[in-house]
């Protein structure tokens, strides 16, 4: 089938409840494994003298406080949904908690899921703000139009938090696509009571980020166009603004890899990934100064990885109990097949592409 062709939203369950092996994080990684590709990633960076893989700096603990979600979208790497029970406990969030009072890092990334949906959501976001930390939140902009959540906007907007909300696409029809019928009308209310807020102006100091990633098997456009385009379009059809435009590349995994096999565009999406491998975006890789803390306290050198159950290496703490930032930082980050999605073209962060040009 045509790599333009688009993921319909399906999918209302998650691979897990619908008990597909692909839910499986092992049956992911081998289907990534078996693919004719003629390299791996630890060669194409051996290549480049960038071989072994290690952190420079850990500057933002990312929490990812559950798979609980109120979407079922196509793409998720997280396999999140309604029918997903995995939520962080309140004793490892004070886990969470006690690593920032016991460590300087500058910055809380909150995902998920959908981080709200955390019974401790608050309660952490309050300690991190209290502790003088700059809170991001990952959100989906629909939660904050259902009724227990409603009251958000304001809640973020009083402790200062960076809100990063993923918009597939400004045009209905592909958010819908993607996310699910309504998604698209619920995203943009959404969005305009934040702007009503302050969000988004540029000079509140509140910060509002757009996320869009591609709809189809292919790689974002050049993040600077993309985002122009973005904040005029938006302004111009929905008089709604914001501070930055981020572009994810979708990673072949979970959801995504589901309806990659299905679409039959799981090897030609491979190999645009590895064929657009560049070096240069390997040095804002996320995992290079960031850690990632799952629902259990487990430690990930990314959310993808946590997602494969790929642990950081075995000599680094493996619990946010046993939370050590000097071992930590001279670890070896572990990598697969999957990390070509964070360095082809201009690269994929959780801050959007890691450099300007490929
Ligand atoms: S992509 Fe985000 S909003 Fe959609 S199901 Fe996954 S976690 Fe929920
Ligand atoms: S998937 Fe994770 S470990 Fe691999 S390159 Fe990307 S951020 Fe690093």
């Amino acid at each position: 089938m045509s790599s333009i062709a688009q993921p319909r939203n399906t999918a209302r369950r998650s691979l897990n409840a619908r008990r597909l092996p692909l839910a499986q994080a092992r049956t992911q990684l081998r289907r990534l494994d078996k693919l004719p590709l003629g390299r791996d990633f630890h060669d194409a960076l051996a290549t480049e003298g960038l071989w072994p893989l290690q952190p420079t700096s850990i500057d933002i603990l990312q929490i990812n406080v559950g798979k609980l979600c109120n979407q079922t979208c196509r793409h998720c790497h997280v396999d999140a949904g309604p029918d997903r029970t995995e939520v962080m406990s309140r004793h490892t969030a004070e886990e969470c908690i006690a690593v920032l009072r016991r460590y300087p890092i500058p910055s809380v990334d909150i995902t998920g899921g959908a981080p709200e949906l955390n019974p401790s959501f608050r309660w952490l976001v309050e300690q991190c703000a209290s502790l003088g930390r700059h809170v991001m939140n990952r959100c989906n902009l629909t939660i904050l139009e259902t009724a227990p959540h409603k009251d958000l906007p304001e809640f973020f907007a009083r402790h200062r938090v960076e809100l990063i909300c993923s918009l597939p696409h400004y045009q209905q029809a592909c958010t819908d696509t993607q996310r699910g019928d309504g998604v698209f009308e619920k995203s943009i209310r959404a969005l305009r009571r934040l702007n009503e807020l302050g969000y988004g102006k540029g000079t509140s100091g509140l910060r509002l980020v757009l996320v869009t990633n591609p709809v189809g098997a292919v790689l974002p456009a050049a993040q600077p166009c993309l985002e122009v385009e973005w904040k005029r379009e938006m302004k111009r059809l929905y008089d709604i603004s914001f501070d930055a435009l981020y572009t994810i590349t979708n990673m072949p995994i979970s959801r995504y890899l589901e309806w990659l096999l299905e679409s039959g565009n799981l090897e030609g999406y491979m190999r645009r990934l590895v064929e657009s491998f560049n070096p240069q975006a390997a040095d804002g890789l996320m995992c290079r100064n960031t850690i990632s803390v799952g629902w259990d306290g487990r430690l990930f050198d990314c959310d993808f990885n946590q997602m494969l159950d790929i642990p950081v290496s075995g000599d680094a703490p493996q619990h946010i109990r046993d939370f050590d930032l000097a071992e930590l930082e001279a670890r070896m980050i572990q990598t697969n097949r999957h990390c070509f999605g964070c360095t082809a073209g201009t690269g994929s962060s959780c801050v959007g592409a890691t450099t300007r040009s490929s």
